[in-house]
């Protein structure tokens, strides 16, 4: 049995959701059924604004993956992609959860979770995949304002933490259009009672 691996990267800083600015590994699964990653089909995919290199990857067994990781025991760790629930089962977040303080599985929430421990968290940043709906129920929301303001209703319905994280345009935080996605989430904090979120570690420079 082997996963698809394109990254194993760390120590480095959680920018997003509930841990961000805590120290963690970062696991890269290949693979998303969002989009192929090929340059010529971005913009026709659901998520145009993609900036991730998920296509590829290396085959690896649990026990390659964990020797790739390291002992980190007083740090998290970072299961993304791509789409890591298209590969991650059971043992795989079990194997992570008995390794790292804390796990946060990051999907886009068109594949349910496998049982994990309870430590093994999961963040959902709903994309519309077409013929794919969201279905996963999220132990937090990650919504990208503008791209997924529509999914702000049924987010905050659930109960669950719902943070809104602006879109870098220009690739990082900053330009006019970083700024008004910012100021847009801003205001959802104030009148909606959103969460900011704001991918720390593009202002901290870290991978
Ligand atoms: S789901 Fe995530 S990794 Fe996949 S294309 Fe969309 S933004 Fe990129």
């Amino acid at each position: 049995m082997t996963y698809r691996v394109k990254e194993v990267f760390g120590p480095t800083i959680q920018g997003e959701g509930l841990h961000a600015g805590m120290a963690c590994m970062f696991l890269r699964l290949a693979g998303c059924n969002a989009w192929d990653g090929r340059p010529e089909t971005r913009a026709a995919s659901a998520c145009p604004y993609c900036d991730t290199d998920f296509r590829g990857g290396e085959p690896m067994t649990l026990d390659a993956i964990m020797a790739r990781l390291g002992s980190q025991p007083a740090m998290g760790c970072v299961l993304s992609g791509g789409e890591p629930l298209l590969q991650a089962d059971a043992a795989l977040l079990a194997t992570l959860g008995s390794a790292f303080t804390w796990v946060d599985v990051e999907t886009n929430g068109t594949r349910s979770c496998p049982p994990r421990p309870t430590n093994v968290f999961v963040s959902c940043s709903p994309k519309a995949v077409a013929g794919q709906p969201v279905l996963v129920e999220p132990d937090w929301w990650k919504v990208l304002i503008p791209a997924q303001e529509a999914f702000i209703d049924r987010a905050l319905a659930s109960g669950k933490p719902v943070f809104v994280q602006p879109v870098c345009p220009d690739g990082g935080p900053a330009g006019e259009g970083y700024a008004r996605n910012l100021k847009r989430c801003v205001q959802l904090c104030v009148e909606r009672g959103c969460r900011l979120s704001l991918q720390l570690h593009k202002y901290a420079g870290v991978p």
